[in-house]
């Protein structure tokens, strides 16, 4: 009897955490909890509130237990997901909103809480915010244990399946995220999600291959479907071919062969083979544990996105809060550089605070970064103290973002001034020689540069901003991203002119963007002038490694072939080439699509 022969499906989505993977698919998809809704006579009605206090207090502890489970497990900064759910079932507006449902319209407990939880939910998931969807998933994570708590019902657990499986989930809530366990889970595969929801970051921790954002991937795996993932390029194949199955067995070797080699040269230095000694450095948002900080195999952390303090916390930190963190950091890295962003909040990172201001119709380039700043000077003055009084502690850098005139240099650097003043005043300790820099991120000052130079220690490119910038191309909109082209004729001639200013005036200029963590520009940037680059904690170990794999006298004719090139394909076709010929070729073989 002849079998039927399912044909392959590819479908495209976001790459959210690294590696490849195969087997069986298992579905794991929700059902929306049924809650009745009847009327109650106002003598009753304390009761209902008296049983929604019960079931708040259950949760509480429920929570409790998972967080202790998922930081034994994982570590603090996973576990850090309940303390979320905790503030949720603390908000106060959330809790008195389902009060009010339950004494003005004498609605039941469950239908009242489902009412005002979906209200939370509409209100927020119009807002194309990655922060914002977290919030929207820890609102949802928790209305449902709420409901199954005062319901009485036991949940559907991810725990039904056995023998390791490509999950396929519409979406995996931070509770789900506990169950993710290496040895059942090869490889996470969703409809919703983006590189920054929870059980990615868990996704990323584990090592467990993860693609998101994929739509409809639900309605088109069945439990049982062989699925590759590969979570490099962001795809997933579907019944694959005998072709597929065998590329992408090569490709998943050759991958694991080359991580093990990244990672036991970690310690080594960052030397070419013609022996100059460059530095790599770590990208932060100051949630990393001291122990990942120091494992890591960076010369320093060349950026550290301060936003992420603000975004997490309901209320602005303060200098004390701020300078909690900062000194841990630089404690942590010293005797390495710390180089601290100040607050880059605006663009796609919005706080809901009323002295941020109104929505804008373009906030990438509207009140954004050093913008805000110069404006609220108390909070600025705050986050300045406390990275100055950080520098005590460690050798730490300040790096001003979104700098687009050297007006805006020179207000910044004057509100330092008085900073250190004030401390000085004090009598308490910085160092009063801590360097400051600029990031380059906007085509105006990238063509200013010779004049930037002259108010700075160092220049920082931000390749994310300048691209989009140059390019007319929203970094965050899907529609465009096919525009969003780093290999672009004018970011090669941006990049050159933004290292000779800074050669000329005799500053160093390193990168922290997207472009530095990527090994295929590591050379060329190099070639350019760089003496660091700034990356994430999963890519150091590659970009170290390929680094002790080249030679400056290459990268520097590389520049030259590069900067004669027309087009984007002529530029990424001479900088894979001369990937592969360095390490691709060695590892990847020629299966690497892309580097
Ligand atoms: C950049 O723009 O390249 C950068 C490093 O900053 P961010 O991605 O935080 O805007
Ligand atoms: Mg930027």
């Amino acid at each position: 009897m002849e079998t039927a022969v399912k044909e392959e499906i590819q479908v495209k989505g976001v790459a959210a955490s690294p590696g490849v993977a195969h087997g069986p698919a298992f579905l794991f998809v929700r059902k929306e909890i049924e809650v009745a809704s009847y009327f109650v006579p106002p003598e009753k009605r304390e009761e209902q509130v008296a049983r929604l206090e019960g079931a708040l207090l259950q949760i509480k502890q429920q929570l409790r237990v998972l967080r202790c489970e998922i930081e034994e497990k994982l570590g603090e900064k996973e576990a850090q997901i309940f303390d979320a759910h905790q503030m949720v079932l603390e908000d106060k507006a959330l809790i008195d909103e389902v009060e009010k449902e339950i004494f003005e319209n004498g609605w039941n407990i469950e239908y009242a809480f489902q009412t005002v939880s979906n209200r939370y939910v509409e209100a927020f998931s119009h807002i194309d915010d990655d922060y914002i969807k977290e919030r929207v998933a820890d609102i949802k994570d928790v209305s449902r244990r709420l409901l199954h708590n005062l319901l009485g019902q036991a949940e559907m657990e991810l725990d039904n399946y056995s023998g390791a499986r490509i999950l396929v989930s519409d979406d995996i809530s931070p509770s789900d995220t506990v169950k993710l366990d290496r040895s059942r889970v090869s490889a996470l595969v969703t409809d919703q999600g983006s590189r920054t929801s929870h059980a990615v970051i868990v996704a990323r921790s584990i090592n467990v291959p993860a693609v998101v954002g994929l739509h409809d991937i639900t309605k088109r795996v069945k439990t049982g479907d062989t699925v590759i993932v590969d979570g490099f390029e962001g795809l997933v194949i579907i019944n694959p071919s005998e072709q597929s199955l065998f590329r992408y067995g090569k490709i998943r070797t050759e991958r694991q062969k080359a991580q093990t080699v990244y990672h036991s040269n970690l310690h080594l230095p960052a030397r070419t083979v013609d022996g100059f000694e460059v530095r790599v450095m770590l990208n932060v948002d100051g949630s990393e544990s001291n122990d990942d900080l120091k494992k890591s195999g960076a010369d320093g952390i060349g950026l550290f996105r301060t936003e992420n303090l603000f975004l997490r916390s309901a209320t602005l930190p303060s200098e004390e809060e701020q300078l909690r963190v900062y000194r841990r950091v630089a404690e942590a890295m010293a005797p390495f550089p710390v180089t601290i962003r100040t607050l880059d909040i605006g663009g796609d990172k919005q706080i809901s605070n009323p002295i941020f201001g109104h929505e804008e119709s373009n906030p990438f380039m509207g009140f954004r970064a050093i913008r805000l700043c110069l404006e609220h000077v108390a909070l600025f003055k705050d986050q300045l103290r406390a990275i100055l009084r950080a520098s005590a502690f460690g050798r730490v850098k300040i790096m001003y973002p979104m700098i687009s005139s050297v007006q805006e240099l020179v207000s910044a650097n004057a509100i330092l001034e008085e900073c250190k003043r004030e401390l000085a005043a004090k009598k308490i300790d910085f160092d009063a020689n801590i360097p400051v820099g600029s990031m380059i991120e906007i085509p105006g000052a990238a063509l200013a540069a010779d004049l930037l130079a002259k108010h700075c220690n160092f220049f920082s490119i931000g390749t994310n901003d300048l691209i989009q910038y140059t390019l007319a191309v929203d970094r965050v909109n899907d529609r465009v991203a096919h525009l969003y082209e780093p290999n672009h004729p004018a970011i090669m001639r941006l990049l050159k002119m933004i290292f000779d200013a800074g050669k000329k005036a005799g500053i160093p200029v390193s990168v922290c963007g997207e472009m530095a963590g990527d090994a295929a520009y590591a050379g060329l940037l190099f070639g350019m002038g760089a003496q660091e680059l700034s990356v994430a904690g999963a890519v150091l170990p590659e970009i170290k490694y390929f680094i002790r794999n080249i030679s400056m006298s290459d990268t520097a004719k590389m520049v030259t072939d590069v900067l004669a090139q027309e087009s984007p394909e002529a530029i990424a076709g001479l900088l894979h080439g001369y990937y592969a010929d360095h390490i691709g070729a060695r590892f990847l073989g020629e299966d690497r699509a892309t580097v």
